[in-house]
This record gives C-alpha cells, structure tokens and sequence, in this order.
C-alpha cells in the first residue's frame, strides 16, 4: 500500500520497500516514520569510485574494487583451517575468486545469481584473479555497474538488516520524501552562511554525487546542530542579563589605588586586563558571570583579592570558595597577610570547627561584621545567611557546566556577582558550548621571575640518578619537594599504603637522613595542616603526597617534583601537579616515572615532557582523548551532539556561535516569524537544559 499524499510523519511500513516485518526491525533502531529515515545517516561510504572492470585489475598491492555475480562456492580442509573459496562471474568477462580461512559463515548470504562486489588487492593466478580475505558487500538488483551511485551509504545496521534493505529503501523515498522537508533557515541565511538547503542537504548526505558535495551537505548538519545550541546559550545570556539585578560594586580612583596599595607586587598586564573586565561586569546592575582561565602559577589569586575588595570597598560582603581544605587555608593566608592592620575581617569556613566558634563565625556572617568569608565548597554552600552579599568567588571550578549557582542566602533583593576560576584549561571549543553562558576572561603568561620547570620522562634505572640529585639539592641547596603517588579507588586504605611504602623506601634507602612527610585526603583536617605547616617552614623537606596537593598549593621553596605512576594521571592533572614547582627563586626539576604505558598513556606522556603551556597542553589532550570523554556533554545534562564532534568541528563551532549571537542580538526572542522554525527547534532540544522557560 502507497499513501496517496506523502507525509513526512507517516509510518515507515506503507514506504514501498519496507512492510511490517521490517517496520518492527527499523523500529528498533529508533526509525518509526518517513522523517526519521531521512536523518539516518550514513556511518560512512563505500568509494564506488575506485571500481574495475574485470581486464583493470592491476598486482599493485592496492585495494580494488568489482563486481560480478556469484557463480558457485565451496568449502575444504586445509592446514590453515577451513577455507572457503567463492566464484564470482564479471560480466562474462572472466572469474575472480574471493578466499576466506575460517570464516565460513560468510557463507550464509551466498546465493547464486546474486550480485556482489569484493573490495581486496587482487593477486592474479591463473586462469583466475584472487582476492584474499576480500571485504564483500551485497548489491540490490537495481545496484548495477552502470546505475550504482559513486559512494554507496555504510549505515549502522541492527539483526535482520542489511545495507543494501536501507539503501533501496531510501533511494525509493528520498526523491518523494525529501522535498517535503521543511527548511529551518531562511532563506536568505542559508545563502549568506553557504549552508546547503535542506532538500539538497539530506539526499548528498545518503547518495553523494562526489566528495565535495557530501562535505558540503555534512557541513550543515553540523553547523545546525552547533548553531541551535549557540542560539540557546545565547538567550540564556541575553535573560541573564535582562532578568537578574545585581548592586552594582563601582570602583573609583580613590578605592583602586587603596585596593593595589596592598599587593607585594606590581599586577601583571594580564592580571590588568582580567581586573578590567571583572570591574566593568561588577559596576553593572547585572550580576557578573565571569569565569576567569589562567594558567597555573599565572595569578589568579590577587585578581580574586581586587574584586573581593571592590565588594568591601561597596559595603558589600564577599566569599572565596575552595575544593580543598588545604588550598582554602593557603587563601586565608595570603588574605590575612594582604589585609593585615585593616579594618576588613576575614572568617574562615572548614569542617571540623567547633559548634561555639562556628556559631559566632555565623552570626558575624549574618550581621555582617565578617566582610570576607573563605572556607570550602562544601561548607559554604550551607545555610549560611549573609548580611549583604556581593560578590562570590569559585577557585579551582573544574567541574561543571552550564553554571550552577550556588543556593546562598545573600541577605538583599539582589543576586551576587560571580567570579570562577580555573587553572584547568577547558580548550576554547568546549567553553563555548558547555560553559557557553560565562563570559570568559583568558590570562595569559606569567608573573615575572617566574622560573623554567624542567621535565624529565625517567625509565626506571634511571632512579638512583634522580633521588641521588634530589638529595643532594635538599642537602646542600636547602630545596624541597614533592612526591606525587596516584590514589588507587575502590581499596579503601590503598592511597594512604602505598605512600607509606613510598616512605618506607626512600626514608630507609637513596633518602636517607632526609626530613619526609606524609599528606594524603583521609588525615584529619588537622593533621593535614600541620603537614602542610611543617613544609612551608621546612621542617618537612619532601613531602609525599596524593593529589591532593594538586590545585593551588603555593610553596615557593620546593623546586623537586616526581610524580610515580604517572600514567594514572591525566594530562591536565600532570600540569596542575607540574604547577607546584618553579614558584621561587630557583629552576625547577619534574620527573615522571610511569609503569604500565599504553599507546595513549605514552602520547600523553610525551605531550607533558614536550609542552609547557597550559592552554596547548589542553588542545592536545582534547585530541588524544576525543571530545566524547573528559567533556562529554552528557556528563553535563545536555543531549549529547549527532553529527557535531567538538574537537574535529572547531572552525564550525567558532562561526555558528558567532552567527547564533548577532541573531539573538537583532531578535532578542527570535520573535521574527523566519526564525519560528529555529526556535522552536532549540527549545524543543534546549529549553530545559538551559532553562529557557519564558523565552520571547
Ligand atoms: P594561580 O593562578 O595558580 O592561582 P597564584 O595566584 O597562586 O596562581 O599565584 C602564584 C604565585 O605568583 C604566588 O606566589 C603569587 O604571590 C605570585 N604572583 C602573583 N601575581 C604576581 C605578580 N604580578 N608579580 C609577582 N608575583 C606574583
Ligand atoms: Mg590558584
């Protein structure tokens, strides 16, 4: 049965071609109607291109490619296993014989007469051409020599499918189906960004007369999806800005020279430029929502501090927040020495206080006495009441998306601004998309004197030679260090054994007579800031630690770092640690030993050894690992991406999002009735994601 008038929601099983039996088999692979066999797409191609005639066969070790029909076929015992041999006729112009050892259910789709085409490097035997091991792909009657299009889909397939099912299928509709198609873009649009319309997109896309079109027709299919995406992100912006109030925190002559008046040093041109911008965002009545990028070691700190104190400055209270422990007590260090004999008091948030001193803490929070708050996240984002609360500051955010605001009580009408940082450089793909609603502040370089960092990829004999020099750097030099041992999951006291051997070892054997310690994430709160204090004032003079001296910790006097197993660890983890060293006066020396290393664990390695810019470092391990893994949009509650692939479709990604931008600038709720289709495309797949709700 056909239906009379095409419809691109009609059920698959009245297309001529498929029935119920198979409707059930398409089914299972998400394919219900006419429109949903249109965006099946290809999972590649078979290159028709390279095929010959039977008298073109050429010895030359290349793959080839023709056609024929199967003539006969049988099995037989060798030494090698069963073989199978099948005889194909090319156009009576002679026989090819494809030979597979062991695999005789290749077998099972043999039909005399029927047509095939093997891909293989001939190899010619007379009286006959063979190919060994031949890839075979079955053909529709109708896919003749002469009819058969230049690249033939590749479609993923389920049980009971078969490409060439699919392929009859759509060359049957697409010529009736595909008109129907309605295009998203206007018109205009399309011409202006050399998109392919829609009815021509689709049919390339399954049948691509030649290379160039098929990459024309994938190239809109990714900038759609990316684009839909930018145009979501870019409301969710647009509302942020025109929906959230902010007191706007402005700065004047008289407050900047008394905030700079505090720092030990002159800012960087980069720190400038950050301060900037973050000023600029905090005057206005609109709650920033800035995340700021800088390099380990590039400064962030003192950036974090100006705006802190801009808040204070305004009458307005601030929190620091940190991941750890450790780096929130090395905040409220360097706060409490900036600020010593000023008026701003400055409390701190960690577990573990006391119910009495928490309680006051609390209530100078509430009444507003404290001006600046530094603790963890954890603790923070608990019910805590703020007198006035202006400003929030994130450090060391690696993990998140689209910003999750934090649930605090800021004691006023209006929302704080906010200021997250990260050292972890999220390639620029991925902060458009998934951090796509942060306007980015990117610091560049580093503070001056900040000195060379030497690393070194050691093959195990080379250990005496490295805790040889490291013991003599600690001894006659003064230096200290670090030793980095990976956190084993899932065995409980793993992470805490293994450093104890480590210690056990080098304390009895090449570091012997040297002052170690121990710091890892499950000592007591105290303990590890005892730890830590015993190593900034040198009691400590190697200090083997977890990652948990990963993020922030600034301790200028250690110069040695090794890390052990380094494979367990992921390139930017590798930087970050790399990070701790090189803070003084002196150069420093990083060493990663590693013991299993496969394919990828080895580039990564390499990557680490060979760069030293944080940024590039980040591109690299995007390429490595593909952007599926470490930013997978999934993991960020978002569909995840069809056809666009962030790492390979960067260019496209920069011109979608600019494209998505200047629309949503002309037509704030995209409320022009050409660009009904697009909207209600990004809300169907974005509205609750990004939270969308009231667009227009
Ligand atoms: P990160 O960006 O990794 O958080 P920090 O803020 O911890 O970096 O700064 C790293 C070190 O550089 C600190 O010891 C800090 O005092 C120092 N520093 C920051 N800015 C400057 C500057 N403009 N001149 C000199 N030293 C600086
Ligand atoms: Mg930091």
């Amino acid at each position: 049965m056909t239906l009379e008038v095409p419809d691109l929601r009609s059920l698959v099983q009245y297309l001529k071609g498929v029935g119920t039996q198979r409707a059930e088999i398409l089914k299972r692979i998400g394919i219900n109607r006419a429109a949903d066999l249109l965006f099946y797409f290809p999972r590649d191609y078979q290159d028709m291109t390279e095929r010959r005639e039977i008298d073109q066969l050429r010895e030359d070790r290349t793959l080839q490619t023709i056609i024929g029909t199967i003539e006969e076929w049988n099995t037989s015992s060798t030494r090698r296993g069963q073989l199978l041999t099948l005889a194909i006729n090319c156009n009576d112009k002679g026989y090819v014989k494809g030979l597979w050892f062991k695999m005789p259910f290749i077998m099972r789709d043999f039909a005399k007469g029927r047509r095939v085409m093997l891909t293989g490097k001939p190899r010619y035997d007379h009286p006959f051409w063979i190919m060994m091991h031949p890839q075979i792909t079955y053909l529709a009657e109708t896919e003749d020599e002469n009819e058969v299009e230049p690249y033939l889909p590749i479609y993923p397939l389920t049980e009971g499918l078969k490409q060439f099912h699919l392929r009859k299928i759509l060359r049957n509709m697409l010529p009736v189906y595909a008109p129907l198609l309605d295009e998203v873009f206007p018109e205009q649009f399309l011409a202006e960004h050399k998109l392919l319309p829609i009815c021509e997109a689709i049919p390339a896309i399954h049948f691509p007369p030649d290379k160039t079109t098929l990459l024309w027709a994938k190239r809109r299919f990714i900038y759609q999806e990316l684009f839909v995406l930018q145009l979501g992100l870019a409301i969710r912006r647009l509302q942020h800005r025109t929906h959230l109030r902010a007191s706007p925190l402005p700065v004047d002559s008289k407050i900047d020279a008394r905030i700079r008046q505090r720092f030990p040093f002159t800012l960087t041109k980069a720190q400038e430029s950050a301060i900037k911008e973050i000023v600029n965002d905090m005057s206005q009545p609109v709650p920033m929502n800035r995340l700021l990028q800088g390099d380990v070691g590039s400064g962030k700190t003192v950036v974090a501090v100006y705006a802190m104190l801009l808040a204070v400055a305004n009458g307005y209270q601030a929190v620091f927040m940190a991941p750890t422990e450790v780096l929130a007590r090395q905040h409220l260090r360097t706060l409490n020495r900036m600020l010593e004999n000023s008026q701003v008091k400055i409390v701190p948030l960690f577990g573990g206080q006391k119910t009495s001193e928490r309680m006051h803490i609390l209530q100078d929070i509430a009444t507003g006495s404290a001006q600046i708050v530094v603790g963890t996240q954890a603790i923070i984002q608990n019910e805590i009441s703020f007198q006035k609360l202006g400003l929030v500051v994130i450090d060391e955010q690696h993990k998140f998306g689209v910003l999750q605001r934090a649930a605090l009580k800021t004691g006023g009408k209006f929302d704080p601004h906010y200021l997250v940082m990260t050292a972890t450089p999220i390639p620029r793909s991925v902060t458009m998309t998934l951090f796509g609603d942060l306007e980015v502040s990117i610091m560049n370089g580093m503070p001056p004197g900040r000195q060379k960092v030497t690393t070194y990829l050691a093959e195990p004999e080379r250990r005496t030679a490295w805790w040889d020099f490291v013991a003599r750097k600690v001894t006659e030099h003064g230096w200290q260090g670090y030793v980095v041992v990976p956190l084993v999951e899932e065995s409980e006291n793993f992470d805490a054994r293994s450093l104890h051997e480590v210690y056990e070892q080098l304390s009895t054997g090449l570091l012997k007579g040297i002052r170690l310690g121990i710091i890892h994430g499950r000592m007591s709160a105290a303990e590890k800031e005892k730890v830590m204090f015993d190593f900034r004032t040198g009691e400590i003079q190697i200090l083997i630690a977890t990652t948990v001296i990963e993020v922030g910790v600034d301790i200028p006097n250690a110069n040695l770092l090794t890390i052990e197993s380094a494979e367990r660890f992921g390139l930017s983890q590798l930087h970050q640690l790399r990070g701790r060293i090189g803070r003084g006066n002196n150069p420093g020396y990083c060493t990663v030993f590693c013991n299993a290393v496969t394919e990828e664990s080895q580039k990564r390695l390499q990557a680490f050894v060979k760069l030293s810019d944080g940024f590039k470092l980040a591109e690299k391990d995007f390429e490595i690992r593909g952007a599926g893994d470490l930013f997978g949009t999934q993991q960020h509650g978002m569909p995840p991406f069809r056809v666009a692939d962030l790492v390979r479709d960067k260019e496209i990604l920069y011109e979608a999002r600019k494209d998505a931008t200047d629309m949503v600038l002309a037509d704030p709720g995209l409320a022009k009735p050409e660009h009904a289709k697009l909207r209600r495309q990004m809300l169907g797949r974005y509205g609750a994601v990004l939270n969308l709700g009231d667009v227009g």
